[in-house]
């Protein structure tokens, strides 16, 4: 419990301001999100689970992180092959522990990445471990409903490879999203919101359509952004090179000079 608490839950200051594009699964998300939350009658069962699916960088793990932060619920954020790696042998106790701070700290968001690492279809590859650790999530999946009514504890999963999914799983996430690549529009919203504090004196139209025609998933886009800013930054401060020799004390007192990102 004790590692689970101090290695598996984040604060999320992430909003739903913060993600580009995506209108309609955000919407969809903030959906089941307060349904999950709201009283209801016995015969409404709540979603176990939620699947994001689609190709990497394109949001899941934001999507999951402002889920929490607009219900200011405990963020617990896992990556399953990351879980099974390091902690090969204790994997299905780290999942037990999970749950157990999770209803203790409830309401809770539980972010299980890669969750295609635990899938039993690729048998020959898959450990004895990530059975385990499997066989404990879809328990404590089936379990919470009964255990804790009264408390929201919503389990997100995301994976880039939904196919190698197992019905076991599968069955569990019967609300499953498809989390595409971003559009032209969603691309410009992106790239605004990677760029906030820098004006940008650019043609964001020309640049959309290159980065959409690129297949330009988020994370690349923010990744573009910081490439341009970081260029920008080097470009009007010459002398970094000589500031680089100041105490840190002196370096505190400068201004860092910017300028308006351009075209090039
Ligand atoms: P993976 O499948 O590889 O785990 P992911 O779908 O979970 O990726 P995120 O981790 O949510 O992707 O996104 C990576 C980074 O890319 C984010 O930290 C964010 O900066 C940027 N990003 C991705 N999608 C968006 C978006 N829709 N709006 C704003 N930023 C985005």
């Amino acid at each position: 419990k004790n590692f689970v608490k101090n290695n598996l839950i984040q604060k999320s200051p992430i909003t739903w301001e913060d993600i580009g594009g995506l209108k309609e699964v955000k919407q969809l998300m903030m959906e089941t999100i307060v349904i999950s939350a709201l009283q209801k009658p016995a015969s409404i069962q709540p979603w176990k689970g939620i699947l994001l699916f689609g190709p990497p960088g394109t949001g899941k793990t934001l999507l999951a992180s402002a889920s929490a932060g607009s219900l200011e619920a405990t963020f617990f954020n896992v990556k399953a092959s990351s879980v099974l790696s390091k902690y090969y042998g204790e994997s299905s106790k780290i999942i037990s522990a999970l749950y157990d701070v999770a209803r203790e700290m409830a309401p809770s968001i539980v972010f299980i990445d890669e969750i295609d690492a635990l899938t039993t279809k690729r048998s020959e590859e898959t450990s004895e471990a990530s059975r385990r650790m499997l066989s404990t999530l879809l328990t404590e999946l089936d379990g919470f409903q009964d255990k804790g009514r009264d408390r929201l504890i919503l389990t997100l999963a995301a994976t880039n490879t939904p196919w190698d999914l197992d019905e076991a799983i599968l069955s569990r996430f019967s609300r499953r999203i498809y989390i595409p690549l971003p559009d032209k529009e969603a691309t410009k919203e992106i790239i605004k919101i990677n760029t906030k504090g820098v004006k940008l004196n650019v043609n964001l139209d020309e640049i959309a359509d290159k980065c959409v025609e690129r297949f330009y998933s988020g994370r690349d886009l923010k990744n573009l952004c910081q490439e341009a800013i970081w260029n920008m930054i080097r470009d009007v401060n010459k002398d970094l090179h000589e500031l680089a020799k100041l105490p840190y004390n002196e370096l505190r007192k400068r201004k860092l000079n910017v300028r308006p990102l351009t075209n090039d």
